[in-house]
């Protein structure tokens, strides 16, 4: 399988480059050159499978002669191991047509798990082969930090720095970090906010000569290989609710477009997806796009949805790739206009083939919890701030489908627990806090406070990566490849 470039001015990589390269040289973000299909047979077939059998039927195609399809299914069932519940994305009726998919049985009880597992692994295979090693940085608010970091615990040629605000992360998520007891995890306390994290970051990887010395890398959203692994859950959910002979609609909480680009994978590859229901939170520009075919940036404010408190949905590009009919230049010269103007419109004929298949509405704080304590009483279950949204977008959006008996599936993208507060708000009482994040209390956490300086952290990064990689010669060459 090859990738190329959503801009069309950037060579054409294989899996393994395309799973260590960031952004594409021209700026743009790698997509598949061909989609693998699978057919109604093909689908039949795969609905007696188990999740791990479906995940490597389905992506060892986009893997291809990088990793043998034998060590490929080795690398998945290890990554899903860690999970716990069988089936691994179990599926709830909410009634009036409605299922809640719940991705929330990785170890950070949170749906990034069920990529990020796995890319860690690939990660790790595909340097051991190379002989190389790779230093992951990052900064985060929360989610993807832990989800992170759990997905490079067992994975030795993998360095991960993982920049937070200190003081500024829940303390479930803060412990889900620094209560890692792994010698490749290195969590830094930033000593000012979010903002800030990320713009040390971004100046470490503007830093050419430190991101070469450092063979620095990134886990964030736009890695295909995440893409890749999240259109498993689409099959499942949608061949145990009769696909391929029944069409399912999916209602998705997005913030970097990343996981329902998955959605749109997954149909891209021959799954019978009749609509893709987006929900937003008060930071809608994705909302306000599919409603009228503009793309307008406006400020982002934090809300209750933190995971999805974005200004610009970075994934977006690969669709409207897509939308473009895979013309790169055209791509090029829209993101270009938008990144000057903060406006980006598309001409009648792309929205209308984009609202064929997505439609989206938003949901303000006061909303969420309103939502919460809605299907709290009316079904028992409850919902993090994140999966209110899904839940309250495909009640909203999912009429058209459910009055044809098109049911739909909303993705319950983290577990309650990890946002107690808010659910104490919405129903007047605190959740119950499942073991796996009660018992974080009682570890030891391990993290370095800095200062919001570019130098201390660029100090702090190189020596700490220097010992790791002194270490693992130190044991025989670990990092030197594969000895016959
Ligand atoms: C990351 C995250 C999201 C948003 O996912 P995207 O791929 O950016 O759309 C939604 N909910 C939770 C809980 C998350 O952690």
């Amino acid at each position: 399988m090859r990738y190329i470039s959503s801009r069309g001015d950037a060579p054409a990589l294989s899996f393994d480059e395309v799973l260590l390269t960031g952004l594409a040289l021209d700026g743009g973000l790698y997509v598949p050159e061909k989609w693998p299909r699978f057919d109604a047979a093909a689908l039949r077939d795969m609905a007696s499978l188990s999740y791990v059998e479906q995940v490597v039927r389905l992506t060892h195609p986009f893997v291809g002669k990088a990793i043998p399809e034998a060590a490929y299914a080795d690398l998945v069932v290890d990554s899903y191991s860690a999970f716990d519940h069988d089936p691994v994305a179990p599926l709830v009726d909410l009634g009036g047509g409605i299922h809640l998919m719940e991705l929330f049985h990785g170890p950070t009880l949170a749906f990034k798990d069920y990529a990020l597992q796995l890319v860690g692994r690939l990660f790790n295979h595909v340097l051991e082969s190379r002989g190389e090693r790779v230093t992951i940085l990052g900064a985060t608010s929360g989610d993807t930090g832990s989800a992170a970091i759990s997905g490079c615990v067992a994975c030795p040629l993998v360095d991960v720095f993982m920049l937070h605000p200190k003081g500024r992360v829940s303390e479930v998520q803060r412990r889900q970090m620094t209560t890692v007891d792994a010698p490749n995890v290195f969590n830094i306390a930033i000593d000012d906010d979010f903002d800030c994290c990320q713009d040390l970051v971004k100046t470490l990887f503007n830093d050419t000569a430190f991101r070469n010395d450092m063979r620095l890398s990134a886990v964030n959203s736009i890695n295909w290989a995440r893409i890749m692994a999240q259109t498993v859950y689409y099959f499942s959910a949608a061949l145990s609710l009769g696909a391929p002979e029944h069409e399912v609609s999916f209602a998705v909480p997005t913030g970097n477009f990343g996981n329902v680009y998955a959605g749109y994978a997954a149909r891209c590859m021959g799954l019978p997806i009749k609509r893709l229901i987006i929900g937003s939170n008060h930071n809608d520009i994705l909302t306000r796009f599919f409603d009228s075919g503009t793309m307008e940036m406006h400020e982002v404010t934090p809300s209750l949805s933190p995971s999805m408190d974005i200004q610009v949905s970075s994934n977006f590009e690969r669709l409207l790739f897509d939308l473009y009919n895979r013309d790169g230049k055209r791509v090029t010269a829209a993101m270009a206009k938008f990144r000057e103007s903060g406006r980006l419109k598309l001409d009648l004929e792309c929205y209308r083939t984009a609202y064929e298949l997505f439609s989206a509405c938003c949901l303000d704080d006061e909303g969420t919890l309103a939502a919460i304590a809605q299907e709290y009483k009316n079904t028992g279950i409850l919902l993090d701030p994140h999966s209110a949204i899904g839940v309250y977008a495909a009640r909203q959006l999912g009429g058209d489908a459910t009055a044809e008996g098109t049911p739909v599936v909303a993705l319950a993208t983290a577990h309650h627990a990890k946002f107690p507060e808010a659910v104490e708000e919405a129903i007047g009482m605190p959740p119950q806090i499942p073991e796996p994040l009660a018992g974080l209390a009682g570890f030891k956490e391990r993290f370095q406070v800095l200062p919001a300086d570019v130098d201390a952290v660029a100090a702090y990064v190189r020596e700490h990566a220097a010992v790791m990689a002194q270490t693992a010669r130190g044991r025989g060459g670990e990092s030197e490849g594969k000895t016959p």
